[in-house]
């Protein structure tokens, strides 16, 4: 599914000279490698602010407790993504409220999410998943007119673009995670936060250190959400290759997409992901088949990597079972739970490998 060590090869040295550059430094806990990385990616995510912090995981929480949020509020968000989504809603003492997702994007259904607001919602957290925009445009307009923040969960969007705008400039706040799989990977768990706000730059700043302000003055409560010096001084030296490795993704994906809509299986058996806005970054290719299954297995004996993500819906996860949601509230979830089947997409895995993805996948769903 992933190559890391391959893709870090060409980089070695520099990688280990800057290691070595922050250990000799001695500053190990922020310090100028991690407020040098919060601007370069700033720059890059087109947001005015940033804040690093310890994963993506902790990038939503600090969004959520900065925001204020916490018992008796509700957070609308989708129950089609990465555990860590809904679970920091829950870690806060908030409620998610699930909305049904798109089945062409699996992306949130904005309808849903428009008919789901209560008096008790405080925030609406959104995901681009796989690497592809939400409709921010209409997620907007619901947020507006309610006037709820927009937390984006851009963990496996570094670079999307939207029609709007760059993920994670477009909300309150925007949370990015650089866990190794993701398209900026680390070297253990690190995260960040963007926001265009002056204000709520500051309060998520204060939340990373415990709640201090200044140092050993607490209004509030916050955590230990710093992201390390030596993880930020590392991203540092990869983050100029992710436009390329993004552009090689993206090739990729344009490959499987034109092999699979010539394949001339019906749309059931192999539907290629929709593109619904340019600017996809394809964290993850993700196809639609109702032989799933059999299809995984037969890649797996052909020695070719595949993941499920995700094979069960947060609605329907043992820990949220007291919210209430039974099979079949949220089809589409369910449904695509059930049919989707990710490749290998990652920048390094070359036109010869990918044939023999294409071929593997194609010749089985014929058969
Ligand atoms: C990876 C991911 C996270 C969590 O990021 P970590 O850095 O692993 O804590 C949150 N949300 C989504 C959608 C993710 O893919």
């Amino acid at each position: 599914m992933l190559d890391v060590p391959a893709q870090n090869g060409p980089l070695i040295d520099r990688l280990t000279d800057k290691a070595a550059e922050v250990i000799r430094s001695g500053r190990y806990i922020l310090g100028p490698e991690v407020t040098a990385f919060e601007r370069e990616v700033a720059d890059y995510v087109g947001a005015e602010h940033a804040v690093g912090v310890s994963s993506g995981t902790d990038a939503l929480m600090v969004a959520l407790m900065a925001l204020g949020i916490g018992p008796g509020h509700e957070v609308i968000t989708t129950p089609f993504t990465f555990f860590a989504t809904a679970g920091c809603i829950a870690r806060v003492g908030a409620t998610p409220i699930f909305v049904d997702i798109r089945p062409d994007t699996f992306n949130i259904d904005v309808e849903q999410v428009a008919a789901a607001v209560t008096n008790r919602t405080r925030a609406i957290l959104p995901v681009h998943l796989f690497g592809q925009a939400c409709d921010m445009e209409a997620l907007s307009a619901v947020a507006n007119k309610h006037g709820l923040p927009i937390i984006e969960d851009a963990a496996q969007a570094i670079g999307t673009k939207s029609p709007l705008g760059p993920v994670g400039s477009l909300g309150a706040y925007g949370c990015f995670s650089f866990f190794p799989s993701k398209n900026l990977g680390g070297f253990g768990d690190g995260g960040l936060v963007t926001t265009q706000d002056a204000t709520l730059a500051d309060k998520a700043r204060v939340m990373r250190a415990h709640g201090s302000s200044p140092k050993y003055y607490h209004s509030v409560v916050g955590g230990n959400f710093r992201i390390d010096a030596l993880q930020a001084a590392l991203l540092r030296v990869k983050l100029p290759e992710l436009e390329g490795w993004t552009s090689r993704r993206r090739e990729n994906a344009s490959r499987y997409d034109a092999a699979f809509r010539a394949s001339g299986l019906d749309d059931s058996l192999l539907r290629p992901p929709a593109r619904r806005f340019d600017g996809h970054i394809y964290n993850q290719y993700v196809l639609r088949t109702s032989r799933r299954d059999e299809l995984q297995s037969h890649l797996q004996a052909a020695k070719i990597a595949t993941a499920i993500y995700y094979p069960v819906p947060l609605h329907r996860q043992e820990c949220f079972a007291h919210l209430g949601y039974g099979e079949g509230s949220l089809p589409a979830s369910e449904k695509a739970s059930r049919e989707v089947l990710a490749l290998p997409i990652f920048a390094g895995l070359g036109e010869a490998r990918q044939k023999r993805v294409i071929d593997a996948v194609i010749g089985f769903l014929r058969q």
